[in-house]
């Protein structure tokens, strides 16, 4: 019997009605035939409000004690949706990601899978029952309890198909596929029947919410194919494409377009200016950082000046870093918070300037100046006013967003 991976992500299962209709999307899967592995989120915006309980206790939570609390989230959906499924008279049970064998490295609050021993799974698949398993989190060599950073369920379940040698992996969501832009930003944003590892990657680390950057990259080094879905559709047909997005190798678009536009609004800008000539005095901030496991974005560096984006999502104990800059780097550091990331991404557009002038040329003439802007082979970013960030991606979207170009 075929194995398939489905997750279902917080929206999915936020109350009693929707987990009970993914309860029957799953009864209705194992009845095609295949042995069934779910992977669940945290019901509605469970994982927010543990994160802010936690900031109202102490403006820097300790990162061990956050992963203890956060897991207790996917936890709860796990045991509900097992219910569930028993209802219906299936026969299901419930894991957390430590029992199903993912293994992490200690890095609390943004772990990293190293390894999965999924023997448990397999045991229980075997005796012909449904595995439900809480997404998001692992277990370090050290048995310390880990997450795998915000929107981690995705990185369970694609990790879980490897390691099984699952048929495909299904992540099930409030919109049915990846689109050109946020179908919440851009009205008219058309669904993307197949985009290759790279794209999709590209537009996750971009701010694309919809699948995990983690997650792309793991199914790409393991060549596991993501049906990205709605909930509410029916299960994957002869043509997955149809319906949804077909995430896998893929060399079909003509290289130079773009093929989406993506957006992250809570970032941080750090600009360093080094008290002695050449980079040796601004790239003193590195060590900072990475002594509170801040993950950067960009990093540029040139001459006595080093300018540096960090993403929010994980970073819960900001205040705590900000007082360290500022201890150790004094009023040579200066944290910009008024901008925001606005990508587009597709294979080859850096092939000339072209797209980069015409970007940046739209913003402009449009009142967005850009504050900034980094390339690489697949994107390109400026970085402009949070204020105006959704007006940024409608107008790239109208400008670089061919629709006849997209379909598959
Ligand atoms: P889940 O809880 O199911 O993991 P997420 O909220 O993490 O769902 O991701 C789904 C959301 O991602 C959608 O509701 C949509 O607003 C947003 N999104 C952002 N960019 C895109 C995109 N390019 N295509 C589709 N959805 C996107
Ligand atoms: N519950 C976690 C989050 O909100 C993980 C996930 O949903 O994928 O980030
Ligand atoms: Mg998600």
């Amino acid at each position: 019997m075929s194995i398939v991976v489905q997750k279902y992500g917080g929206s999915s299962v936020a109350d009693v009605t929707r987990l009970k209709k993914v309860a029957d999307r799953v009864m209705r899967t194992r009845r095609e035939g295949h042995d069934v592995v779910v992977v669940v989120s945290a019901m509605g915006d469970t994982t927010d409000d543990l994160l802010k309980i936690a900031k109202d206790v102490s403006p820097n939570p300790d990162r061990r004690e956050l992963d203890m609390l956060l897991t207790a989230g996917e936890r709860i959906s796990m045991a509900l949706l097992s219910i569930a499924i028993r209802e219906l008279g299936g026969d299901a049970i419930s894991f957390t990601g430590s029992q199903s064998g993912i293994i992490t490295n200690d890095r609390h609050v943004d772990a990293r899978i190293i390894e999965v021993r999924p023997h448990r799974v397999e045991d229980e698949l075997a005796r012909g029952r449904i595995v439900v398993i809480a997404g998001y989190q692992g277990v370090s060599y050290r048995k310390e309890i880990t997450t795998l950073g915000r929107g981690g369920s995705d990185t369970t379940a694609v990790a879980m198909a490897a390691a099984l040698g699952a048929e495909y992996c299904e992540i099930c969501s409030d919109v049915d596929g990846v689109y050109t832009a946020d179908p919440r930003v851009v009205p008219d944003a058309r669904r993307i029947g197949a985009l290759s590892y790279e794209e999709t990657q590209e537009l996750a680390e971009s701010g694309a919410k919809v699948l995990n950057a983690q997650a792309v990259e793991f199914a790409k080094d393991r060549g596991i194919a993501i049906y990205a879905r709605a909930t509410a559709s029916p299960l994957p047909g002869a043509d997955p494409s149809a319906d949804g997005t077909v995430v896998r190798k893929f060399a079909g678009r003509a290289p130079g377009s773009v093929v989406g536009v993506a957006s992250e609004r809570d970032v941080l800008v750090f600009d360093v200016t080094g008290a002695t000539p050449g980079p040796a005095d601004a790239t003193r901030i590195l060590p900072v950082l990475d002594e509170f496991h801040v993950a950067g974005k960009q990093l540029h560096v040139r001459g006595d000046r080093l300018t540096l984006v960090v993403s929010r999502e994980n970073f819960h104990d900001e205040a705590r870093v900000r007082e360290a800059i500022r201890r150790r780097l004094g009023g040579s550091v200066q944290i910009v918070e008024s901008l925001g990331a606005v990508s587009v991404v597709g294979a080859g557009i850096n092939a000339s300037f072209a797209n980069v002038r015409r970007g940046s040329d739209a913003l402009g003439s449009a009142g967005m100046t850009p504050q900034g802007v980094a390339t690489s082979s697949f994107r390109i970013t400026w970085m402009i006013d949070r204020a105006r960030l959704d007006d940024a991606v409608r107008l790239l979207h109208r400008t670089f967003i061919d629709p006849s170009a997209i379909s598959h």
